[in-house]
């Protein structure tokens, strides 16, 4: 049947911020037909928010924290390395609140997350394709380390306030969302602040419940917002005892999952949605071969629309 509902009529937003959050949990059907009706995939539509990406909510809450402990102020720059969702996020707040926002960005981070940042008025520094994110990390800290008084060094990669929002808000509407019954929660590793906090609190919860970690098979993969744990620098936050269970995914499964998810649910998701949910439907299907019952839940950091450009949706 189909049911077009309207939507909660009474979420009326006084400021941006307030949008952020609360994602809706989203099921399937085709791509996942061929699972027993006791195996259960779901995935956080994190497009939802804002700035379009998961990564409103540790912006947010890392920007509340800093403005709270009086370390960042009209009069200072927001500072850090991001491959761009991040950024983006960080652009939105510091327009929105009124401080200025300095980023750090490789300079093959998409064509669309560079004019995003423009758009919102962000200054960029493009850093060498060839050093990766590992390299903004570092051109970052020199800057720093020159100029200390004007900057709020952000530090998403060690700052707890990232794992926080997601202790604080993903892990609970997880809970919440499926009633308790989530048994997985299968989260691809960038900062690794989802998999830290949402595993956390879920945790909390339920003590049972399994956490994975997805990574790219290799160090240079085609997996935007992801690391390559074994090769990067470790982020400060990242603890690599942490997760029951490592998933590698490799760039041409992520790519063939982006089309199949578009093409067979109508789910526009990025690369890093992709490959997550290539992840969740491994252990989905693991379960279903082994009889046993699970509810995965896995997170679509964000959708296709940054990624438009790359050449693999013409396959
Ligand atoms: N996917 C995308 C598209 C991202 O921007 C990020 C953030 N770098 C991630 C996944 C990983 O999220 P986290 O930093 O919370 O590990």
């Amino acid at each position: 049947m189909f049911n077009i509902p309207t939507a909660t009529p009474s979420r009326v937003f006084d400021h941006i911020e307030a949008q952020i959050g609360n994602t809706p949990l989203l099921g399937f059907r085709r791509i996942t037909a061929h699972l027993p009706a006791n195996v259960e995939v779901y995935a956080k539509a994190e497009w939802a928010n804002p700035g379009g990406s998961v990564k409103d909510r540790a912006a947010a809450y890392i920007v509340r924290q800093a403005e709270q402990s009086g370390v960042l102020t009209p009069d200072k720059t927001l500072i850090d390395s991001t491959s761009g969702n991040t950024g983006i996020a960080y652009a939105m707040l510091g327009a929105a609140r009124g401080f200025r926002v300095r980023l750090y960005v490789p300079e093959n981070a998409s064509p669309e997350r560079i004019a995003i940042l423009r758009a919102y008025g962000a200054e960029l520094v493009l850093t060498p394709a060839e050093d990766g994110s590992d390299g903004a990390i570092l051109a970052v800290r020199e800057e720093v380390a020159r100029h200390p008084d004007r900057y709020y060094y952000a530090d998403q990669y060690n700052n707890p306030a990232n794992w926080q929002a997601h202790y604080h808000s993903t892990g609970v509407e997880i809970w919440q969302q499926t009633q308790g019954r989530v048994t997985h929660f299968v989260a691809g590793l960038g900062t690794s602040g989802t998999l830290m906090g949402t595993g956390r609190r879920l945790r909390d919860f339920n003590p049972a419940v399994q956490i994975v970690a997805a990574q790219p098979d290799a160090p240079f993969h085609g997996i935007e917002g992801w690391k390559h744990m074994p090769t990067a620098i470790k982020p400060g936050i990242y603890d690599s005892h942490f997760a029951d269970d490592t998933i590698s995914v490799n760039t041409e499964t992520a790519y063939a999952t982006a089309r199949q998810l578009a093409r067979q649910e109508g789910y526009l998701v990025g690369i890093s949605a992709a490959a997550a949910f290539a992840g969740a439907l491994r252990v989905a299907e693991a379960h279903a071969a082994a009889n046993k019952p699970a509810v995965i839940v896995t997170l679509f950091p964000d959708n296709a629309y940054k990624y438009l450009s790359e050449t693999f949706w013409r396959d």
